[in-house]
């Protein structure tokens, strides 16, 4: 046993993985998953190309992610609005 709580697997965009872009667009999909995608919309969908897993622990402490995306239910979204730089959930 040790104590190092486990993380949870979450799909990332490739171009956030290799920090071409930042992570504008954070789902939660109905079964829990989590992804955090670029969210332009040349691969914004539910299987985005070269699509890479990192675990959600992980992708707080290493890629800029909305402080309170990791309280998102299943089912939830939260995007980052460019105009204002907030982050929206709905
Ligand atoms: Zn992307």
């Amino acid at each position: 046993m040790t104590d190092e709580p486990t993380d949870i697997a979450a799909i990332i965009c490739g171009c956030v993985f290799r920090r071409e872009r930042p992570v504008g667009l954070v789902v939660r999909d109905p079964e829990g998953d989590w992804q955090f995608l670029c969210g332009v919309v040349d691969h914004a969908g539910d299987d985005p190309p070269d699509a890479g897993v990192v675990g959600v622990r992980q992708a707080v402490l290493h890629f800029q992610l909305p402080p309170d995306s990791t309280g998102l239910e299943p089912g939830q979204t939260a995007c980052l609005e460019p105009s204002t730089g907030r982050w929206e959930g709905f």
